[in-house]
């Protein structure tokens, strides 16, 4: 399959579709009708099989089954069960990911675990222009801690000089949430470590997007979420990863009875239970994580290399129609050029992209807008075809060249973009 000179034709997409060995996968997702959905890394697509898995878990599990589920059913080792069917796919081991709150607090626990495990040093490399919420929880965590901790923002490119013998840790998102650009995890991660300082590694739009090697990196800590290309479903419970050489070691201050090493003791004090079941904290989301498992099933049967090199087509052929069909519009790239440096998205800039990606929304083309000028577009392997990234250039083009993003209706802004 020779992606820089396939004829950019209709024909030549439809024909990548009937060689996709990945075809398959479309089925299990329930899609609309009429819609090209190339929003994923945002919310995945559902899975067939949860809605059977959400009907199973409210009418036996809760409703008939009771209180007996959280024996029966294995509702108490769900973090653990659903970590073990995540670790492969992330690079990690058994015993080395819990599926469990939101990626938020678990940035929070594990940033708290490695400043703990690095108690002279007073330095978090961050990249600024990461999604926030990494940086804002370290921000509360800094304020909370009052031991003077700093964070040091840097950029890609500055990320390495940033790291000297100050930091206790560096704190950064693999694949960045509006370029897609990635980031050398296997280097950093040494460079952080040649330092004495550790690595945590946030796979939001890495996990399940392409292969990650957590273990091959050495990584420290990891966290992610699985509503993106893990398709866990809208506010489904987010993961963390503690390497087993930190497990014993590490501590983390959200000190909940699910994290006690005895919970059903009901003792008055705390005491950590002994390896990675620390960082749980509290009740989970039950019915989340039953449909996020489904989520998981399906990675548990895909090929991460399969799943890159479909990634890769898509997004590069993309990348190849808006050039020539949309060249003269004014849009920019902001994902990098170099497929290997990308990651499973395609970010456009443009100076009117919101109504422009509103009008996209409305014709059935549906991708999002990033403050100020970007409009992103992902690429999920299972449930993205050929076909989709044709009809979806044709649309962008289409809407451009008839000025039908221009209509007052496109400018409206939504509470959530
Ligand atoms: C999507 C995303 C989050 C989401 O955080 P929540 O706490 O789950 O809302 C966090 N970090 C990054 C880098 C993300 O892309």
């Amino acid at each position: 399959m020779q992606i820089d000179t396939l004829p950019l034709t209709a024909e030549a997409f439809a024909a990548l579709d009937a060689d996709d060995p990945l075809r398959a996968f479309r089925d299990e997702f329930a899609l609309p009708e009429g819609v090209i959905y190339l929003d994923g890394n945002s919310l995945g697509a559902a899975p067939k099989a949860a809605l059977a898995r959400a009907q199973e878990v409210v009418s036996r599990e809760w409703a008939t089954d009771l209180i007996k589920s959280w024996n029966t059913a294995g509702w108490f080792e769900l973090p653990e069960r659903l970590g073990d069917k995540l670790a492969p796919v992330i690079g990690a081991g058994a015993g080395e990911v819990l599926v469990t709150d939101a990626t938020g607090l678990n940035v929070f626990k594990v940033l708290a675990a490695a400043l703990a495990l690095r108690p002279d040093r007073k330095v978090i490399v961050m990249e600024g222009s990461n999604f926030p919420t990494d940086n804002y929880m370290a921000q509360g965590l800094v304020e909370f801690l009052g031991q003077g901790h700093q964070i040091r923002f840097a950029e890609k490119d500055d990320i390495l000089a940033a790291i000297d013998q100050d930091v206790a840790a560096v704190c950064l998102t693999h694949v960045h949430y509006k370029t897609g650009h990635i980031l050398d995890m296997q280097g950093i991660t040494a460079a952080a470590h040649q330092a004495g300082a550790l690595a945590i590694w946030d796979l939001c739009h890495s996990a399940g997007a392409m292969p990650v090697d957590l273990n091959g990196a050495r990584a420290d800590f990891a966290v992610g979420c699985s509503y993106k290309y893990l398709n866990g479903g809208p506010g489904g419970p987010a993961f963390l990863f503690v390497a087993r050489r930190h497990q014993g070691e590490a501590r983390q201050p959200l000190t909940g009875w699910w994290g006690h090493k005895a919970p059903f003791a009901f003792s008055r004090d705390y005491a950590p239970a002994p390896g990675l079941a620390r960082f749980r904290t509290g009740t989970q989301p039950i019915l989340s994580m039953a449909v996020a498992e489904v989520g998981l099933d399906i990675f548990a049967r895909a090929d991460m290399a399969l799943i890159r090199q479909k990634s890769l087509a898509l997004t590069s052929l993309f990348i190849r129609l808006v050039d020539e069909r949309c060249g003269s519009f004014g849009f920019g790239l902001a994902s990098p050029r170099d497929a290997d440096a990308r990651g499973s998205q395609v970010a456009l800039t443009h100076a009117t992209g919101y109504p422009i990606m509103k009008a996209l929304i409305a014709h059935g083309v549906i991708g999002d807008f990033r403050a100020p000028d970007i409009l992103r577009f992902g690429f999920t392997p299972l449930y993205t075809s050929y076909m989709d990234v044709w009809n979806a250039a044709e649309t962008l083009y289409r809407i451009m060249a008839s000025d039908e993003w221009k209509k007052p209706v496109y400018s409206a802004v939504d509470a959530v973009t």
